[in-house]
C-alpha cells in the first residue's frame, strides 16, 4: 500500500511522468464520470426536494466526455464508471458507452444506477460495451423503498431491471445505504438476498453528502455493526482487499456465489491508496470526494486548448488532491455537507 508520504519538496506541482499522481504519491487508474446531475428520484440522503439543475449548455457533450476520457487514458486511467444524478435519464447513454468502448486501453465500463430505467436499457447498454452495473436498492419493503427514494410504485420496476440486467449478462451488484432507524433492520434481509440470490450486496455507510442536510452522525450505522449482524447468521470469509477498493469484501463460507461488501467511508475510509478521479457533468475535475476542491476544465475544453494543455491542467489539478478523510478528522476539519451526492455521482 502506498503511504501518505509527501512528494519531494522540489516537485513541480504535477507528476513529471505520463501519469496522474498526487503530492502523496497516489496514482489514479479509475475514472468516475457523472453524465448528468438530473435524476428521476429524490432519495432523502442525496437529493433536495426541489433541486436546481445545471443548464443544458453547461453539461458536457458525449464528444467532450470522450475527448477528456481519452486524455485521461493516456495518463493511466483503465476503468470507467458512469454515474450521475441518474445516468439513465441522460438520452441515449448507450451512444456514450459505445464511444468509450472504442478506447482500446479501457478495461471495463460500469455504471451505478437507481435501476428505474434498466429494464428498458440493459440490453442496448450491454450490446454497446457496458460490463457491469451497480443498482442502488435501499429497502426490500416496497413502501419504505418509495419513502426513501420519494417515488411511487418503483420497487417492482427496479427488481425487474435487476433481473433484466442479469438476463442480458451484465455483472450485477446491489448498493444499499444503511441509515439508523430507517432501513437498518433490513441488513439480514439484504444478506439473505445476497446468499440466496447469488448476488453481491454492498452496504454503504451514510455519508454527509445529502442535499437535505439531514445527515447526523447518530444516523450512521458503522460497517462493523453491519458486519456483526450479518456474521451472526451467515459465516463469512474475508477476501483480500483489492488495491484502491473502497469496500471490504466477504464471501459466504458455504456454497452461495453471492458476496457482501462493506463500504465504511466514514468509520474506516480507505484514502491511503485511493486511485480515483472524478469528472462532474459540467466538466469540473474532482480529485477527492471529501474535499470541496474542483477544477473547471470547460473553459479549456471549449476555448480551443490542445490535448496537451488539457492533460497538463488535469495533472496539476490532481497533484493537489486532498490527503483524505483520516487526515481531515485528525485536523478536526468538518466533513459535513461538502456537496450533495447527486452533483458528483458517489
Ligand atoms: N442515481 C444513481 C444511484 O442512485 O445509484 C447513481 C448516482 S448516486 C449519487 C451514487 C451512489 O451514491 C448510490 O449508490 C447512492 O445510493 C449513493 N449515495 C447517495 N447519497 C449518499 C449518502 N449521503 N451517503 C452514502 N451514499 C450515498
Ligand atoms: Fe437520484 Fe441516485 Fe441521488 Fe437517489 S441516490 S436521488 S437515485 S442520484
Amino acid at each position: 500500500m502506498i503511504g501518505l508520504i509527501k512528494g519531494p519538496s522540489t516537485h513541480k506541482g504535477y507528476s513529471e511522468d505520463n501519469s496522474l499522481m498526487d503530492s502523496f504519491g497516489r496514482r489514479a487508474s479509475k475514472l468516475r464520470i457523472s453524465v448528468t446531475d438530473r435524476c428521476n428520484f429524490r432519495c432523502d440522503f442525496c437529493m433536495p426536494l426541489n433541486p436546481v439543475w445545471l443548464p443544458h449548455s453547461e453539461i458536457l457533450t458525449y464528444e467532450e466526455i470522450t475527448r477528456i476520457t481519452k486524455i485521461l487514458v493516456n495518463l493511466g486511467i483503465r476503468k470507467v464508471r458512469l454515474s450521475g444524478g441518474e445516468p439513465l435519464v441522460r438520452k441515449d447513454l448507450e451512444i456514450l458507452v459505445n464511444m468509450l468502448n472504442k478506447i482500446y486501453e479501457i478495461e471495463s465500463i460500469s455504471m451505478t444506477t437507481n435501476g428505474a430505467l434498466l429494464e428498458e436499457k440493459a440490453r442496448v447498454l450491454k450490446d454497446n460495451g457496458l460490463k457491469s452495473v451497480t443498482i442502488s436498492l435501499h429497502s426490500l419493503k416496497p413502501e419504505l423503498y418509495d419513502s426513501i427514494t420519494r417515488t411511487k410504485n418503483m420497487f417492482y420496476k427496479v427488481l425487474r431491471g435487476i433481473e433484466e440486467a442479469k438476463r442480458v449478462g451484465l455483472k450485477v451488484k446491489i448498493n444499499c445505504v444503511v441509515t439508523r432507524n430507517c432501513n437498518d433492520n433490513e441488513v439480514l434481509d439484504f444478506a439473505k438476498l445476497a446468499y440466496e440470490g447469488n448476488i453481491n450486496v454492498r452496504f454503504i455507510e451514510y455519508m454527509p453528502f445529502d442535499g437535505n442536510k439531514l445527515w447526523d452522525i447518530e444516523k450512521v450505522v458503522s460497517g462493523d455493526e453491519i458486519l456483526e449482524r450479518i456474521k451472526s447468521h451467515y459465516p463469512l470469509v474475508k477476501l483480500p482487499r483489492e488495491h484502491g477498493s473502497t469496500a471490504e469484501n466477504y464471501a459466504f463460507k458455504d456454497g452461495s456465489k453471492g458476496g457482501i461488501g462493506i463500504i465504511s467511508s466514514i468509520t474506516k475510509p480507505f484514502c491511503k491508496d485511493c486511485d480515483r478521479i472524478r469528472l462532474k457533468a459540467d466538466g469540473k475535475i474532482v480529485p477527492c470526494l471529501f474535499s470541496n476542491d474542483e477544477y473547471d476544465l470547460k473553459p479549456l475544453l471549449r476555448g480551443g486548448a490542445s490535448d496537451e494543455e488539457i492533460a497538463q491542467f488535469i495533472k496539476e489539478s490532481f497533484w493537489k488532491k486532498s490527503e483524505g478523510v483520516e487526515a481531515m478528522i485528525k485536523k478536526n476539519l468538518v466533513l459535513k455537507h461538502i456537496r450533495s451526492m447527486y452533483t458528483i455521482g458517489g
